[in-house]
């Protein structure tokens, strides 16, 4: 986009004086970036950007970070996780302060770096969180594959892998066409797409009367895609803004991998319950390297804690009581203050208060 256009762009957005509309973003890089370029200050106050189901940490609920704490403990096993599922608390600890207590918790940027524990270690079982959309299951893959060609049996998963198309169904039957759930068209997760492609989306949209735009991460290509949505209103239809990732059909390779070690199952998200068919979990012939996932649906929020709300759009974060008082970035008090990707974390950092 060059700068004419990024200024017609801004300049539509800014003087908008149509009927209110409410925006979804489902994808929690795209939460991140709205908040690092003060997005919602350039918007007309007719337009409402709400941070849906889109960050995994945010959604995952407490039974399996219980599962995760009691395994760290467990003598000869040791957690492995990406750092921001750390401080997530369960329903009494979070890994962290499992770790603090002795417990055997290892904090990785890349799955495959639990290879080498596992090859230095071949005592010791390890257990990768896997937590994630679309984006991440290939990788945790392809972590399996990888650790069958070296012959290390002391591997497992512990998966709380979730899709994006029936939380989305179930955030549009959640709002009422007047109350203040409704959602008028959602900003596609571009990663999560350039895994799976766009064609879903289309199909969603279709199916939902609603607008989806597949968008890129950067400012210009964030209000370029916002700006389609609001062109788009009433229309069931989904744009691809971000072709040079995404194509209609996605990674062909990335979709058979998954195809080869997960199928589809009911998964429960933080707050909003179990979604049938919203989630994958290891298929029976891989099993084995499965370290417990299956029934891990309890969910006890911290008291007080609005995520359930937040992450469906019936409430701002700043409408939380406890949002920058009791729950902090510092000291979080439900999941969506502590992911980098989180709703409230993000409102937080940004000051954002609409
Ligand atoms: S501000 Fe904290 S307690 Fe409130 S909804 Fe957000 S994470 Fe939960």
């Amino acid at each position: 986009m060059n700068r004419n256009d990024l200024e017609q762009v801004r300049t539509f957005l800014h003087e908008y004086d149509g009927p209110e509309i409410r925006l979804m973003e489902v994808c929690g890089t795209h939460t991140a970036s709205i908040a690092k370029n003060g997005i919602p200050a350039l918007l007309s106050p007719a337009i409402h950007l709400i941070s849906g189901p889109g960050c995994p940490v945010c959604v995952t609920v407490t039974d399996y970070i219980d599962r995760l704490v009691s395994l760290s403990r467990t003598p000869g096993t040791a957690v492995v996780s990406f750092g921001d599922l750390l401080r997530v608390r369960g329903s009494r600890l979070s890994l962290a302060d499992a770790r603090a207590d002795g417990a055997d918790v290892r904090m990785v940027y890349a799955p495959m770096q639990m290879l080498d524990f596992a090859a230095r270690e071949p005592d010791r079982t390890f257990v990768f969180a896997a937590v994630g959309f679309e984006t991440t299951a290939p990788v945790y893959a392809l972590t399996l594959e990888e650790a069958a060609r070296r012959e290390l049996r002391n591997v497992k998963l512990l998966t709380s892998l979730k899709t994006m198309p029936e939380v989305i169904r179930a955030v549009v039957r959640a709002g009422t066409p007047d109350g203040r759930g409704r959602i008028d068209g959602f900003l596609a997760p571009g990663h999560v797409c350039a895994v799976t492609g766009s064609n879903e989306y289309q199909e969603l949209a279709e199916e939902t009367g609603l607008p989806f735009v597949v968008s890129g991460f950067t400012g210009p290509q964030l209000l370029a895609s916002i700006a389609a949505l609001v062109k788009l209103q009433g229309r069931g239809t989904c744009l691809n803004f971000y072709p040079e990732v995404v194509t209609g059909t996605g990674n062909a390779e990335a979709k058979a991998l998954c195809r080869k070690y997960y199928e589809p199952c009911d998964a429960s998200w933080r707050g909003l319950g179990s979604i049938p068919r919203s989630g994958l979990r290891l298929r029976e012939e891989y099993r084995t390297l499965d370290a417990g996932s299956s029934g891990l649906d309890g969910d006890h929020a911290a008291r007080g804690c609005e995520c359930a709300k937040v992450l469906t759009g019936q409430i701002m974060p700043v409408e939380c009581p406890l949002f920058g008082r009791i729950c902090t970035p510092q000291y979080p008090n439900g999941a969506c203050m502590v992911s980098q990707e989180g709703s409230c974390y993000n409102w937080y950092i940004s000051g954002r208060t609409r």
